[in-house]
């Protein structure tokens, strides 16, 4: 039997997208494969409310998080991290031997403008990556008045991380100041996973460019340059499948209209929030909760292995603490094509379960 996903990605993805990933193949070097990478960017562009060039990668996230910290540093990159996603980056550029520091807060606290400001003050970074959407704690983080001090530094390159937000909530990057947004299809955008997109302004671009070893598949340069000048093509082979379904599903979300999509989103988080705050407790403030997933607080010492194997039985699954919060406390996300009965009929079931 199927169990509803109700885990932060992957994410259940409706039948009808999923066979699109069935489409009979086409040459990746065809007018075809142009248009398609034509479409999809139009569309994402319009998710992002952005003119700035789209990018597909054919990896998870994680590739083009590991691209944007490789490929636009040529100083120094200050990482902001409130929970495991944006410590990942931290220890991508090091890996890389990109020069980074790491600016960590407290599991459950979000990133904000002021912590930014001290850091950039320094002069001594050209780059900031920000996650909007930390998965393994439940935070959004206030993104669009960090952009507002990065704006200030016009040497530093803004790269954020929206890979569990992007569909789920607004994000505007050209407003914001995003140089280098970065998303991917399993969360909330509700695909499989396997492909990873960005949007790349001019200048992060041209930062790129001074940057000497930017890797190979994963450079940024390379691939904006391909988009630029080859008719909108990629330098090695795309998963053609995932560009398929994502032109599909991205029709299904403009036609749902973003800001009904982004509504949904918000009054499933809200009716989750209040369901947790009367039996549990939210990790975070409410004023940096999540809209696509909620972290709650165990503080009724219920065995979430136990409760997951129960919703099992009944067709559901949920997500435990991630990392360091395994135990401590337990996620439902509540994203992509997911509803608000939906929300309800998973909430019953986990009253029934409990005996709240
Ligand atoms: C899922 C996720 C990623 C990417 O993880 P992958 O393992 O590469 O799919 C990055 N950042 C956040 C916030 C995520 O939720």
């Amino acid at each position: 039997m199927h169990k509803k996903l109700f885990i932060p990605g992957p994410v259940d993805v409706k039948e009808d997208v999923l066979q699109k990933m069935a489409t009979a193949m086409i040459g990746h070097r065809t007018k075809d494969a142009s248009k398609l990478q034509r479409d999809i960017s139009e569309k994402m562009m319009k998710l992002f409310y952005t003119e700035n060039q789209v990018l597909l990668s054919t990896s998870s996230g994680s590739g083009l998080m590991e691209a944007a910290v490789r490929s636009c540093t040529n100083k120094r990159a200050a990482v902001f991290a409130v929970g495991a996603f944006g410590k990942r980056w931290y220890d991508m550029a090091i890996a890389n031997n990109v020069p980074a520091d790491l600016f960590e807060v407290e599991w459950g606290t979000p990133t904000l403008p002021e912590q930014v400001e001290e850091v950039l003050k320094t002069g001594k970074y050209d780059v900031v990556t920000v996650t909007h959407n930390e998965t393994s704690t439940g935070i959004m983080n206030p993104v669009g008045e960090i952009g507002e001090v990065v704006k200030k530094y016009p040497e530093v390159i803004f790269c954020v991380d929206t890979v569990s937000s992007a569909a789920g909530a607004k994000i505007e990057v050209d407003k914001w100041g995003i140089d280098v947004c970065i998303t991917s299809t399993q969360k909330a955008l509700a695909l499989p996973p396997g492909l990873a997109i960005c949007t790349i302004s001019q200048k992060a671009y041209e930062a790129a460019k001074k940057v000497e070893n930017r890797g190979y598949y994963l450079d940024l340069v390379k691939l904006y340059d391909y988009i630029q000048k080859k008719d909108h093509q990629y330098p090695s082979t795309p998963s053609l499948s995932h560009m398929f379904a994502l032109d599909y599903q991205l029709d299904k979300i403009l036609a749902e209209g973003l800001d009904n999509r982004f509504k949904r989103h918000e009054e499933m988080a809200n009716y989750v929030r209040e369901w947790a705050n009367k039996h549990f407790e939210v990790l975070p403030e409410e004023k940096y909760a999540s809209n696509t997933l909620t972290n709650i607080k165990n503080t009724k010492d219920i065995s979430v292995k136990e409760l997951n194997e129960r919703l099992a039985m009944r067709g559901y699954t949920i997500s435990n603490g991630y990392g360091k919060l395994k135990d401590k406390t337990f996620r439902i996300a509540h994203m992509g094509e997911t509803t608000l009965p939906e929300i309800k009929e998973l909430l019953s079931n986990i009253e029934d379960i409990l005996g709240l």
